[in-house]
């Protein structure tokens, strides 16, 4: 179990998983195919940020890195919808204080992430080598210098592949040992615009806030950035009529879809239609894979294992806490074989309900908030949680505030409590019209209480 460790991918899992060896005292080394961000612009001009939940912060608090990334932080409280007309309307996430969500830019934090390691651990990757393919049974990684164009090869055991959506690993897993893997792609891309900052380097639109403009078939979002600007992302369909990427294809067709789909984003975004034609276009999957790991010589880790589409802002969270959950399986376990196998037994039913409950929120962000019903269940669901926090926290809450309830069992407790709030406001226009009886008979009566309910600080009033 002492032998030192491979880590394919300095992205954040790679990165996160280094410290966390680290500090248990094993020697790392990564590779990573890319120059090091530390350096080199990559995303010139592009800042793409993420949210940090409460899963992502308890696996960071628990690698002693948090400290470092707090700073970069800017908390968001919950959603605020833009409709056609212009009408705004402020959904909160949580009902207590600390019940936010966090905007961070990507390459803040993986610098963040590999400064730390670095000052504390002494664990520099070797940037610019990308692994090309391994052999099983040889026990190798076929490795390409990208500077020199040699290629080297590696021995394996023990390596953590946390080399993306498309990793190489996988693929030869699925080549040579017959590992099953699908990857569902979504007829639906992303593109990443830029809103500006203002004139005095403040926010143009509400700062701690996440801005959605729902518009059906597809959807608009916003996050703030700490330079005053704010990443908004369109979500569309990839072709297919109007309105899909396939026809946005000059000027007037960018500068007429904005105008009519999201009037009051266009004068805040001048260089609109210039940067839409320039960027590209990206797309979304989830990955299912039978197996992650190849007996004692390679696990797969974060979305090379379980890559899933990115609306519940859940990817980057799921991927920290594969860290803290292999850290801890790696302590107590007597060889790598083990050790690996029981990540997989562990944390595939929940990365198998985080990704359905990603794919489910596609369909509440950009269609769902607009029914008028979505608000009363809304304030039903904090209600019940007022009443009864022993047995009912909103699946929401559960997904991005309860690191402590996996993600299997926020969804199924998701599915009864789906179904109460279903029963509850079938025959009601507001909160006040169902009896309060009847709210507590169904609750108590389809809910066993959670096993750590203790509840956490005050209700925001
Ligand atoms: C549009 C969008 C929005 C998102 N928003 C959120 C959000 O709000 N909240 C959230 O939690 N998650 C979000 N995610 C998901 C999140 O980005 C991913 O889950 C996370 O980046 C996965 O980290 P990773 O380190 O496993 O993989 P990656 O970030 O893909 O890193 C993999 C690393 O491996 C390197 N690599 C790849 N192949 C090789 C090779 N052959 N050799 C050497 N190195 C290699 C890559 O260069 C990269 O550095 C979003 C994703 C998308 C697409």
């Amino acid at each position: 179990m002492k032998r030192p460790v491979t880590i394919l991918g300095a992205g954040l899992s790679g990165a996160l998983m280094a410290i966390y060896l680290a500090r248990q005292g094993r020697q790392v080394q990564v590779f990573e195919r890319r120059p090091d961000l530390r350096k080199v612009d990559m995303d010139a001009g592009r800042s793409i940020n993420l949210a940090l939940a409460d899963r992502g912060i308890h696996a960071l608090r628990e690698a002693g890195v948090f400290a470092d990334v707090e700073p970069l932080l800017i908390p968001m409280r919950g959603r605020t919808l833009h409709a056609p007309d212009g009408t705004l309307t402020f959904v909160p996430y949580g009902q207590r204080p600390h019940e936010v969500i966090h905007s961070v830019s990507r390459p803040g934090l993986n610098r963040v992430l590999l400064d730390h390691a670095r000052r504390h651990y002494g664990i520099e990757p070797r940037f610019l080598q990308a692994a090309r393919t391994l052999d099983f049974e040889r026990d190798e990684l076929v490795m390409l210098d990208e500077v020199s164009g040699d290629t080297y090869t590696q021995p394996l055991a023990p390596l953590i592949a946390a080399d993306g959506a498309g990793s190489v690993v996988r693929r030869a897993m699925t080549g040579q040992l017959g590992v099953r893997v699908t990857e569902d792609m979504l007829e639906h891309g992303y593109k990443e615009l830029t809103l500006p900052t203002g004139r005095d380097g403040s926010h143009r639109i509400e700062r701690n806030a996440l801005h959605i403009w729902p518009r059906g078939g597809f959807m608009l979002i916003a996050l703030p950035n700490i330079d005053g600007s704010f990443t908004v992302t369109l979500f569309l369909a990839l072709k297919g009529g109007a309105e899909s990427f396939a026809a946005l294809d000059s000027r007037e067709t960018v500068d007429a879809f904005f105008a009519s789909q999201f009037p009051d984003v266009v004068p805040l975004m001048p260089g609109l239609a210039r940067e839409f034609l320039e960027r590209p276009v990206g797309r979304m999957g989830t990955v299912h894979a039978d197996a992650w790991s190849a007996g004692e010589a390679a696990v797969l880790l974060g979305d090379a294992a379980h890559a899933i589409v990115p609306f519940h802002g859940q990817g980057m969270n799921a991927c920290f806490e594969d860290c803290f959950e292999l850290d801890r399986l790696l302590r107590s376990a007597s060889d790598w074989r083990s050790a690996f196998e029981q990540f997989f037994q562990l944390r595939k039913p929940d990365t198998e309900a985080i990704a359905a409950m990603a794919l489910e929120n596609f369909l509440e962000m950009r269609d769902t908030v607009r029914d008028p019903k979505f608000m009363l269940r809304k304030e039903l669901s904090f209600e019940l949680e007022r009443r009864h926090p022993e047995r009912f926290i909103p699946r929401y809450s559960m997904v991005m505030f309860h690191h402590e309830i996996p993600y299997r069992v926020a969804f199924e407790r998701g599915r009864t409590q789906t179904d109460v709030l279903a029963r509850l406001t079938t025959a009601a226009d507001a909160v006040a019209d169902i009896p309060t009886a009847q709210m507590d008979t169904l609750v108590t009566g389809l809910l066993e209480p959670l096993p750590d309910s203790s509840s956490r600080g005050q209700w925001i009033e």
